[in-house]
């Protein structure tokens, strides 16, 4: 089992100050994919950086704007783009004159079909594009930016070096697992980001949405191992005689709330690809929801 970690105090566009250099603002986007809403972080003191704006609600946009006083930002940081993420960026950036850091995706597959996270913010498109390596830094601190691509082709993490601590954005999430949603989700890049994450050994982990994750280790071991049990049961269920995924995820996923079934549809999606690249499961033409799958 998965430690979920679910207690936060908070009030909606209150800033509070989570840790030395962290200070939190939730933004109120409350839902299904966005637990109690948006998580934007500020780090540092009097020259500071944004992390995840968050979506483009003028409340919000104040809400910023007043926990940030008369301190200047000086970096706007964006872990992926999507809509309860990148928005804001470009009215935080004109209110403040920051530049925004990310890594946009112009030619994005649009995904058909059942909703089944927050949307892509298309219209993303930073001023700088990073992809892992590069370091931000201010009076006492110093953010690195780590690509973690699986929950999306472009998503990044930024390490916090003067608290051991990562900002997770969507990759590591405290109150539940990621969606995976191919084809810009993929579970074979999303578990090598996640062994990534476990091999710094950071002592506390900043999701966008949620409280902090603050025993890493543990929490990264059980989330790694959530994925490979749902592999084995994927293969499990092929060789019982099952082929497609409507019929899997009706088994699977038997007694869980059937709004959920799109998502469990999708994240079997996911894991079916990476199995079919690995050799390990066999269909005819490209793995989609509506393949016959089989053991080779
Ligand atoms: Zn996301």
């Amino acid at each position: 089992m998965i430690p979920f970690v679910r207690e936060m105090a908070f009030e909606y566009g209150r800033c509070d100050a989570v840790s030395p250099l962290i200070r939190r603002v939730v933004a109120r986007n409350p839902g299904p994919f966005t637990y109690l809403g948006t998580g934007t972080y500020i780090v540092g003191h009097g020259e500071v950086a944004v992390i995840d704006p968050g979506p483009d609600l003028p409340e919000h946009l104040d809400a910023l704007l007043a926990a940030l006083g008369g301190e200047r930002v000086t970096q706007i940081l964006v872990t992926h783009d999507h809509a309860d993420h990148s928005p804001l960026a470009r009215a935080l950036s004109e209110a403040t004159g920051a530049p925004v850091a990310g890594l946009d995706r112009p030619s994005a597959p649009h995904i058909e079909g059942p909703t089944v996270e927050a949307g892509d913010d298309m219209a993303f498109r930073p001023d700088r594009r990073i992809t892992g390596g590069e370091v931000f830094s201010g009076p006492g601190w110093s953010l690195e930016t780590i690509a973690t691509p699986g929950h999306t082709g472009n998503h990044l993490c930024f390490a916090l070096a003067e608290e051991n601590a990562l900002f997770t954005g969507d990759h590591v999430m405290g109150w539940s697992t990621s969606v995976v949603v191919p084809p810009d989700g993929d579970m074979a890049d999303y578990l090598a980001s996640l062994r990534l994450v476990q091999a710094r050994e950071f002592a506390t982990l900043w999701p966008t949405h949620g409280p902090p994750v603050t025993d890493p280790a543990p929490f990264l071991a059980a989330y790694i191992e959530h994925r490979l049990a749902r592999e084995a049961q994927v293969l499990r269920l092929l060789a019982e005689g099952h082929s497609r995924i409507p019929e899997m995820v009706t088994v699977a996923y038997r007694g869980v709330d059937k709004r959920l079934h799109p998502a469990a549809a999708q994240s079997m999606l996911a894991q079916l690809i990476k199995l079919v690249s690995e050799g390990r499961v066999a269909t005819d033409g490209a793995p989609t929801l509506a393949s016959d799958y089989r053991l080779p």
